[in-house]
């Protein structure tokens, strides 16, 4: 359904140019969820504004790359055109459901907004299509509700109207950018539950953006670990959680809370992610990883694919490293 290749975005300030994106490539399959996962500022919201090309420019700008949508490449069409497709074909949910809402608007008009917008529509059909999609994510008394405001909903409540909002014009892609981060435990299980149900019921595919493992072993099909601009691995959601290769993924693994072991301190990857003003010729991850060899710092690794679904760059995947590491140990 979405192809995505060789994308890179940048943003130009009065300190130079930051290379945001730096040669993505992923794909996106009919009625699955691809978790998009790494520390703030990797790129992966950055990748996905791109996706629906909400891109500010200036300072920003997709320099090269292709965004295929349904045989359509996005990065080429005009804004008119694109104005068609977001809301309709691809919708996003942000992070922050109190943002994401009008508080001067009625949720019904908010929910009828996209439908008048787009589908030629009865006020009759936009009503009965809103109080559908309201019960679809589990909001009760939806007649009630829809002449309330935003301030008149919980936290949780609100990110269930934004997906609402999002899911009314049967949209075929929803990028869910963080869709939890802003709500607390309990209802972050709810709304991703909600996901869950959501796919089950309309087959929407979903691109899920977070830096929240939990969320993503929950959810996902497959899994894109990024880092520094630049998908450093990616697989099912099996390859990555339990034969992860690369060291990054190996590294954000081990740092998340684990219950069934007691004491002792949680693995923090030490040291930061490079300046993408001017990222390293080698690995990006080469600062910072105690595997690191000659050849990380000098030259970007190739691809390697280890199955069918899974491809790492790391030059430990390299058969000359590989007997390298056979006679020595890690730094
Ligand atoms: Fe570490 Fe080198 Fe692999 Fe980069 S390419 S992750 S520096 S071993």
């Amino acid at each position: 359904m979405l192809e995505v290749q060789d994308l890179h975005v940048t943003f130009t300030t009065y300190g130079g140019t930051v290379k945001a994106v730096r040669g993505v490539d992923l794909y996106v399959n009919e009625g699955e969820t691809l978790a998009i996962v790494g520390e703030s500022g990797c790129g992966k919201s950055v990748t996905s504004n791109a996706i629906m090309r909400l891109i500010p420019s200036p300072p920003g700008k997709i320099t090269r790359g292709m965004i295929r949508f349904k045989g359509e490449d996005l990065v080429s069409l005009s804004e008119k055109a694109m104005r068609n497709i977001r809301g309709v074909d691809i919708s996003m949910i942000f992070q922050d459901p109190m943002t994401a809402l009008n508080p001067t608007l009625t949720i019904g008009t908010q929910l009828m907004e996209g439908l008048y917008e787009h589908q030629k529509v009865t006020g009759q059909e936009a009503k009965r299509r809103a109080l559908e999609m309201m019960d679809l994510v589990g909001i009760p008394n939806p007649e009630e509700r829809l002449k309330q405001y935003p301030h008149q909903f919980s936290g949780g409540m609100r990110q269930r109207i934004v997906i609402a909002i999002a899911l009314i014009c049967e949209p075929e892609l929803l990028i869910a950018d963080e869709p939890t981060t802003a709500l607390d435990v309990t209802i972050q299980a709810q709304i991703l539950e909600l996901f869950e149900k959501i796919q089950k019921q309309t087959g929407v595919s979903i691109i899920l953006i977070t830096h929240d493992l939990g969320v993503v072993a929950k959810i996902a099909d497959r899994i894109a670990v990024m880092y520094a601009g630049k998908i450093v691995e990616v697989g099912t959601k099996r390859e990555i959680f339990y034969q992860p290769e690369h060291p990054y993924t190996k590294g954000l693994l081990r740092s998340v809370p684990r219950l069934d072991l007691k004491g002792g301190k949680l693995a923090a990857i030490e040291g930061t992610p490079p300046d993408l003003f001017s990222p390293p010729e080698g690995c990006p991850f080469a600062a910072r990883c105690a595997y690191a060899m000659e050849v990380c710092t000098h030259v970007h690794p190739v691809k390697t694919s280890l199955s069918p679904s899974h491809q790492v760059d790391c030059w430990l995947q390299d058969e000359r490293a590989k007997k390298l590491l056979a006679t020595s140990s890690p730094k």
